[in-house]
Order: C-alpha cells, then sequence, then structure tokens
C-alpha cells in the first residue's frame, strides 16, 4: 500500500495541531483523578502495554484487546489518562511491530490521530450525557448503562475510523466488513463486561484486582495463539505430506524440480530461489529462479562459501530476517534487494545431497515453523529426485546400447512403430529407412581382436550420428549393423545420406589403440548399406525393414559391398 508523500505529510500536520491541544483541553476539561497514587496510576498503564503487546492473531491478522483496560482505565481515572495510555499503547504496538521503518513513519502520527478522535469522541460524549469518572457500577444501573454505552461507542467509532483510513488513505479496495470485522466485533463484545469487572474489582480490593484479571486474560491470550499457531502448523504439515505425494508421481528430475520451486512459491513468500546438487567437492547449482524466471545456472560453490558452503558444511539450516544479519557472509549470486534468506541442507540417508537457498525482498518473511515444513519438504524433495533420478538411469539404460552409446534395438522399434503410425495418419509423408552392416567384420575382429572391433562399432557409431545430425535417428540394430531412421525424407535424400556414410566409414581409417599388440593402428573398413522408403517400397513397418535389409544384402553385399543399393521391387 502506498501513501503519497503529500497525504503523508498533511498526516504529520494534522497530529501537531490537533493532539496536544486536545491534550491539554482536556486535562483542563476533565483532571486526571488519581489523588497522587502513582503507584496505581502506573500499574494500569504496565497492564496496557502488557495486554497490548499480545494481540491475538487470526487468519494472519492482529487483533488487539486493549479496549477493556482503556474502559476500565477511563472509568477510574478519567479522560485524559485514558488518552495518554492509548497514545502510550500506540507507539510501543508501532515499534513492537517494526512498521515504522522503510518510510512508514506516517503510520504513527496516522494512528495516533485515530486513537485520540476515538477517546476523545467517546469521553467526550460519555460526559455530556452526564457521565462521570468513578462511577458506583456496582450498584448504579443507570452509570452501568453509560459504561456499556461508552465501550460501544468506542467500538464503534474506532471501526468507522479504520474503514475511512483503509478506504481515504490507503485507497484500497478490499471492503472492511468481512469475516474479519465479524470477528473483531465478538472478541471485542466478550472482552467488555472484563473491563466493568476489572474496574468493580479495583475498587474493592485495589491493585490485587489487576493480578486477578489480568493473569487470566493474558493467559488465555497466550493459550489462544498457541491454539492458533499449531492450528496454522497442522495445516502447513498436511500441505507438506500433500506436496509430498505429487513430489512422488513425478517421474522426471526436471518435473520433480519445476514442481517443488512452485509449491514453495505458493507457501512462502520466495522472490529468488535456488537448487544446489552436491558434486564430489562441490555444489553445483542445478536450478535458479529470480523473479519466477529460470535463469542462468552455471554456479559452482566450495564448502563454507557463502551462506550456501556454510549450510553445507554445517549441515544446519540458516534463517535469516534481513539483509543486516548476513551482510558478512554474502553469498555472490543473492540479488542485492534480498533482505530474509532461509537456507536448508537436503538430506538423504544421513548425506547432505544438496542446498535449498529461499530469499524474499521483504524483512521477517520466513518464520521458524516453517522452517521446520521446509525441512520436511525437502526431504520428500531428495527421494523424489532420488526415485526421478533412478527411473530416468533405467530408461535410457533400457533404450540404449551401453557400447557405442547409440538407442538400441527395443527403442528403434518402437520408435519405427510411432513413425508408421504418424504415417499413416498423414501427419508425415514419407519415411526411409537406412541399414548399414559392415564388411567383413568378422576379420577385423580375428585379426586385432573383438576389443578392437568394440572400438571400431563405437568409432563408427560417432561418425554415422554426426552426419545425421538432426535429421533422423541412429540406433545399433544388432552386432555390426546399425540403422537410421529419416522423416519425411525422400528415396533420393535417403540414398544420399546412405552415400554420405559410406564414404566417411571408407575414405577415413579407423585407429585403434587397444588393439593385441598394443600399438596405435589405422584400420581402414568398409560398409554396405541398403536403403527403403515408405510408403513407396512398404506398406508396414516390418515390410520396411525387411526391404531395406534386402537392398542390402542383395544390391549391396552381393554386388561386392562397399557400396549404397536401395529397395527395388522387380
Ligand atoms: P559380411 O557382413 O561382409 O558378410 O561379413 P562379416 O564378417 O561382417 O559377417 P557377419 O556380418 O555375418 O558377421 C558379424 C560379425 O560381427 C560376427 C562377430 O564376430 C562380429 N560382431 C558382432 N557383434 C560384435 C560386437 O559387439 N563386437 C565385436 N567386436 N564384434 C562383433
Ligand atoms: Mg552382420
Ligand atoms: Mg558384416
Amino acid at each position: 500500500m502506498v501513501v503519497k508523500p503529500q497525504v503523508q505529510r498533511t498526516i504529520f500536520l494534522i497530529f501537531f495541531l490537533m493532539v496536544p491541544a486536545g491534550l491539554w483541553f482536556t486535562y483542563h476539561y476533565s483532571p486526571p483523578h488519581f489523588s497522587g497514587n502513582w503507584m496505581n496510576i502506573f500499574a494500569f498503564l504496565l497492564l496496557t502495554l502488557v495486554v497490548a503487546s499480545m494481540p491475538i492473531v487470526i487468519n494472519e491478522m492482529f487483533i488487539f484487546l486493549t479496549q477493556w483496560v482503556a474502559l476500565a482505565t477511563f472509568l477510574k481515572f478519567g479522560l485524559f489518562v485514558e488518552i495518554v495510555f492509548a497514545q502510550a499503547a500506540v507507539i510501543s504496538l508501532l515499534i513492537k511491530l517494526r512498521v515504522l521503518k522503510n518510510g512508514q513513519l506516517f503510520r504513527l502520527p496516522l494512528n495516533l490521530i485515530m486513537f485520540f478522535i476515538v477517546s476523545f469522541v467517546s469521553g467526550m460524549i460519555y460526559y455530556l450525557l452526564g457521565g462521570q469518572t468513578g462511577p458506583n457500577l456496582a450498584h448504579d444501573r443507570h452509570s452501568l448503562l453509560l459504561a456499556v454505552l461508552y465501550a460501544v461507542l468506542s467500538y464503534v467509532l474506532n471501526q468507522v475510523i479504520i474503514s475511512f483510513n483503509i478506504y481515504f488513505i490507503y485507497k484500497s479496495k478490499v471492503s472492511y466488513f468481512g469475516k474479519d470485522f465479524f470477528v473483531e466485533t465478538i472478541t471485542t463484545l466478550i472482552t467488555l463486561p472484563i473491563g466493568i469487572i476489572l474496574y468493580i474489582l479495583y475498587n474493592q480490593v485495589g491493585l490485587l484486582a489487576l493480578l486477578f484479571v489480568g493473569i487470566p486474560f493474558v493467559s488465555l491470550s497466550i493459550v489462544f495463539n498457541l491454539y492458533y499457531s499449531s492450528q496454522k502448523i497442522n495445516e502447513y504439515l498436511q500441505k507438506a505430506a500433500e506436496i509430498g505425494h505429487q513430489l512422488a508421481e513425478r517421474l522426471n528430475v526436471n518435473d520433480v524440480i519445476d514442481l517443488f520451486i512452485q509449491k514453495l512459491s505458493e507457501m512462502l513468500s520466495v522472490d529468488y530461489a535456488y537448487i544446489f546438487e552436491v558434486t564430489g567437492e562441490e555444489l553445483k547449482l542445478i536450478r535458479r529462479i529470480e523473479s519466477g524466471t529460470v535463469m542462468d545456472n552455471d554456479i559452482k560453490l566450495l564448502k563454507n562459501e557463502g551462506i550456501t558452503g556454510m549450510v553445507w558444511a554445517k549441515r544446519k539450516a540458516y534463517l535469516f530476517s534481513a539483509k543486516m544479519e548476513w551482510r558478512g557472509i554474502t553469498d555472490r549470486y543473492i540479488p542485492s534487494d534480498a533482505e530474509s534468506v532461509l537456507c536448508v541442507p537436503i538430506v538423504k540417508s544421513k548425506k547432505v545431497i544438496g542446498i535449498l537457498l529461499l530469499a524474499s525482498k521483504k524483512k521477517r518473511a520466513y518464520e521458524k515453523f516453517q522452517h521446520m515444513i521446509i525441512d520436511i519438504l525437502c526431504s520428500y524433495f531428495a527421494v523424489a529426485m532420488e526415485n526421478a533420478k533412478h527411473y530416468e538411469r533405467t530408461k535410457r539404460q533400457s533404450e540404449h546400447c551401453a557400447l557405442t552409446k547409440l538407442y538400441n534395438y527395443r527403442y528403434f522399434e518402437n520408435l519405427l512403430s510411432e513413425e508408421f503410425e504418424k504415417l499413416t495418419s498423414f501427419q508425415r509423408q514419407m519415411l526411409s529407412l537406412i541399414i548399414l552392416d559392415i564388411d567383413h567384420f568378422k576379420e577385423v575382429n580375428d585379426t586385432y581382436g573383438h576389443q578392437s572391433g568394440n572400438e571400431i562399432l563405437c568409432e563408427l557409431a560417432t561418425r554415422i550420428s554426426k552426419l545425421v545430425g538432426n535429421h533422423g535417428t541412429v540406433a545399433r540394430y544388432g552386432g555390426e549393423e546399425f540403422v537410421v531412421l529419416l522423416p519425411d525424407a525422400t528415396k533420393q535424400e535417403a540414398y544420399q545420406m546412405a552415400e554420405h556414410i559410406r564414404q566417411a566409414i571408407a575414405n577415413w581409417p579407423f585407429i585403434l589403440s587397444q588393439s593385441i599388440d598394443q600399438k596405435q593402428q589405422q584400420v581402414k573398413i568398409t560398409a554396405s548399406i541398403g536403403v527403403a522408403t515408405a510408403p513407396e517400397d512398404a506398406e508396414d513397418s516390418l515390410a520396411l525393414i525387411r526391404h531395406a535389409d534386402r537392398a542390402l544384402y542383395v544390391g549391396a553385399k552381393r554386388a561386392g559391398r562397399n557400396r549404397v543399393a536401395e529397395y527395388s521391387s522387380c
């Protein structure tokens, strides 16, 4: 909520014009009734400040239940003392809530004016209606009625002024008379009788009354706040469990990271999020999100380097509420406008496997209990990451050939049927297939050894992959047979590609470093290649393979090897 500077200046001006003069007037109109008993008045002030410093929290909203103390103070000591106490309570509260920093100083006079008006107007009306300071509430019904009227009036005035404040100064469009208003009205009305009891009891037993009434009240608000915060933690735990389930369902490492950060950002105020992975002696940044955008992440950190390195070394989470607290240990990557920082180790089987760092531009953005929830979420995250990595590794292994790292036969077969489906549903116009078989490979094995044969297969795989690039998919079809699937390539294009491959094999010798006699050796090999294209050569995937294979054996091998042949039905 932004308030214009000139409005802020006006607020200060009104305060200096209104409050001191109002106090002077009140002091003369209704002098304080306390016959020099400073001790008593001090005790009341203390009670006011204690109650004001213990607001109850409902739905993130602070509700201050000071009205009952104010009522007793007003009845006992008169309007002047009540005004002074209310002003003192406002000052101590705003200091405690630290709202006066960051150009929010105008909120002090604004609140002081509001409270002054409420106190002054309701007090004056009370006096004008014949109310007195020090009434006999226990026996005089009329006085009791006036006291209740005063209390209700000051509450209503307070609400009217707050809504005025929200509409005209903060220009907020949110309706004030929502659920919060309802809750506050009920709680205030419930506490009013406490004020009357305090007043009557104080008249009878003196200062002890403050303890009799104050202790139960303060204890109750502590219990209420404990209850509320445990309810809030419960809610967060439930959310965390749900996130845990969702994380477990993701099979992809990137999906797991994205979901994790998305859920964290929904739960907390997150402007910057970083996830590091421990790799050997370093921390490697694997995800960097700044103000909702994924950024480059080539950052590496060592142990004890910055907050992140410190969390890794100490295996302990750190929570900073403001920049002042972490200025000395800056991480060079954290943006300079970050204030709150929460940095947590991601632990799996008692080992730190990563670090999560969240930062917010707001001060005190993270609470202690959230830190516990994040800890739980991090362990869900660690498990989900390991599962996803395991899944990805198994999938990769099941689809690739361990020697050449090319796709294997199984993957190729699936891909071929998928591509054929696209062809039959007219998503593709053509589908070309190249099959390659090394010539006399048995002899290579016999001469240089099986290990050298393997070396050639690997080098061959690299040469073919480089040539094909993203035009198609290369797979190892069998022992020394390779296939290339070229979607939307004409037979001629496929033939040209096959010819390039043939030359890349035949024209450049293969270098062996692991041959039997341990010397580096150059070996020249050749390959025979068959090409077929669907739909012109084949109507289903098996026929396409069969026909390319036939071209390979009949057209290339039998015709003398080291050549490319295309399928022809005749
Ligand atoms: P051609 O194809 O020209 O008729 O002769 P060839 O000697 O290559 O015959 P064929 O294709 O029938 O033989 C395949 C040979 O490839 C047999 C085997 O020794 C070799 N081979 C198959 N798989 C591997 C492998 O993984 N590593 C090695 N080093 N050799 C393999
Ligand atoms: Mg073969
Ligand atoms: Mg062969």
